[in-house]
Formats: structure tokens, sequence, C-alpha cells
């Protein structure tokens, strides 16, 4: 298939080289050019504006940073929504809020052009292997036609609803749920360790027993390890997801303590630790709080 591709940070990129190699022809932008690159090298077509990575493809996927930058990227005489013809699709796979979503579908739609939401669950090293779990929601026929795309960069797909706004709500749930598990291992593991048990062997006890899934799996031993730079997921990024949660949540009328705490120990991290901190790092405010 003819694809555009928008958006080549540390997801995307890897992404888009998944759609090349399965032998889909894919014009490519990025805000900053060089990370273009190696995918030019390996056959994509370098695109100069978002406009013309749109025009006269059937699909578009963007995979951006936030609200701000997808709403960007789609307007304007150069964007993505002046490119895309009548009828062609564009798959939005970013983290992105309930409200941005419903905004895109709409405007998308008065454009008559076609919008699929399809956020990710995965580092990027699951991007590059192909390994990624796509949570996908729009009109059927989207879904059908972005079938054999999804098979080529990820493991499962998940359609929840017709409503593309939908996944982004499963996906905000998802990531506070990850976020969660992150701050539950890394006090356990400071309490633990403060009284005399090494934080790997009460991780081999949890993984063992109740807790064998790959979220404490692989947190687990990022904790053990103190492995918090460089960010394969960097936590700005966590702490807009988090946000982005709130924002659902008090639209809906629902109380969510933890998120508030889970939030202000990114905030926390962030300020003390740096902007390029992973927001696995949440583990050293935790250990540093309690003395360790
Ligand atoms: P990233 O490496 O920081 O890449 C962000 C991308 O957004 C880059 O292409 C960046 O362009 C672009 N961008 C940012 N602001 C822009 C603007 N105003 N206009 C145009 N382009 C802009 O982030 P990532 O880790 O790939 O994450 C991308 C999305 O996937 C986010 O929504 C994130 O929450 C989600 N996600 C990430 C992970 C993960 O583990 N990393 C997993 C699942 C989902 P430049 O290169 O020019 O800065």
């Amino acid at each position: 298939m003819d694809i555009g591709f928008i958006g080549l940070g540390q997801m995307g990129a890897a992404i888009a080289a998944n759609l090349l190699k399965s032998g889909h022809q894919v014009a490519v932008w990025n805000r900053s050019e060089r990370k273009a690159r190696s995918l030019v090298e390996a056959g994509a077509v370098l695109a100069d504006l978002p406009r013309t990575a749109a025009a006269g493809k059937s699909v578009v996927f963007s995979m951006l940073a936030d609200d701000a930058a997808l709403d960007s990227v789609v307007a304007g005489e150069n964007g993505l929504g002046a490119g895309l013809a009548k009828g062609a699709l564009h798959i939005s796979m970013s983290t992105i809020s309930v409200a941005t979503a419903e905004r895109q579908t709409a405007e998308h739609h008065a454009r008559g052009q076609r919008f699929l939401c399809a956020p990710v669950f995965g580092r990027p090293e699951a991007a590059a292997a192909g390994k990624l779990y796509i949570v996908a929601a729009g009109d059927p026929a989207d879904l059908r036609l972005a079938a054999p795309l999804f098979e080529a960069i990820g493991q499962r797909v998940f359609p929840v609803g017709q409503q593309p706004s939908a996944a982004n709500l499963v996906k905000l749930c998802g990531n506070f749920m990850i976020l969660s598990a992150i701050e539950s291992l890394a006090e356990a593991m400071t309490l633990a360790e403060k009284g005399g048990v090494p934080r790997a062997q009460l991780l081999e006890v949890m993984t063992g027993s109740l807790f064998d899934a790959p979220v404490f799996r692989n947190y687990g031993k990022a904790l053990v390890d103190g492995r918090f730079k460089p960010a394969g997921f960097a936590a700005p990024l966590g702490l807009k997801d988090m946000r982005l949660a709130g924002q659902s949540a008090d639209a809906l009328r629902v109380p969510m303590p933890l998120l508030g705490v889970l939030r202000d120990h990114l905030l926390q991290t962030i300020a003390v630790e740096g902007e390029d901190i992973d927001w696995s790092g949440i583990g050293l405010t935790i250990a540093k709080n309690g003395g360790l």
C-alpha cells in the first residue's frame, strides 16, 4: 500500500521501519528532518510537509508526542488535513486526550476524511520487534483496511468500538495502571531493601507467584537495575498521560485519588532528575524519600 507516516520519534521511527520492511511504500515527515535519514536510506520517500506526506495516499499514520503536536501537524494549508484526499484514512497512534480525539474525528469527517484512533502498548523495543499491542476504535470498514498494516507492526489488535476516542480512553486507563504498578513495586522494593531483603529477591518471589505479568517483570527489572536513562518512555510523556486521564476523570466525575499521587511523584522526579528520565524513575524518588 502507498502510505504516509508523520512523526518519527522513538515509536514512530520503529513503526515506520516495520511498514517499510513489510513491503509498503512509505512517505515520511518529521519536524526534525534528521530523524528521517535512516528511513530514507532504507527506502522511504522524504516528504517536505505533512501535507505532501498525506497527499495521494489512501492511508496516513501519525505518531506524535501529544495533542498540541497532532493539532499542529493536521492544521493549516501545509497540514495533513489539507493534503489527505476525501475518503482517505488517517490512523492516529499518539496517546492523546479523549476530547482531542473527538474533535479530530469531527473535523476529519467535516472534510470528508476518515479517522481511526489506534494508540499502542509497548515500548520502543516492542515497536522495533513488531510486537506492539494496538487498541483500535473507529468504523469497522476502516479497521478492516488497517488490518494488514497493523499486522506489520503489532502482535495483537484490540478493537474497542466505533467511537475513535474510546481507544484513547482505554490507552489512558492502561497507562494509569502501569504507573500504579511501578509505584507499588517501587514502594515495596524500598521497604524490603531497607529491611534487609534485596529488591531482586522480592521481585523473584512476586513474579514467581502472584504477580507473574509482563508489567511487573519488565518494570521490576528496570527498578532492580536502576536503569532510568536513556528513557524509553520519557517521564514528561507519562506526566502528560496522567493529566489526560485526569481530564477524562473530571469530565466523567470519577474520583481517582491514586492518580494524584502518581502525578505528584512524576512531577517530583522530573523536577529533581531532569526531563530525560524514564517514567519508571519515580522509583528513584520513592527510594530517596524512603532514605535509601
Ligand atoms: P518522542 O520520541 O518524544 O517523539 C515525539 C514525536 O512528536 C517526534 O516525532 C517529535 O518531532 C514530534 N513532535 C513533538 N511536538 C511536535 C510539534 N509541535 N509539531 C510536530 N511534531 C512534534 O515520543 P515517543 O516515545 O515516540 O512517543 C510518541 C507517542 O507515543 C506519544 O503520544 C507517547 O505517549 C506514545 N507512546 C510512547 C511509548 C514509549 O514507550 N515511548 C509507548 C506507547 C505510546 P521532533 O523529532 O521534531 O521532536
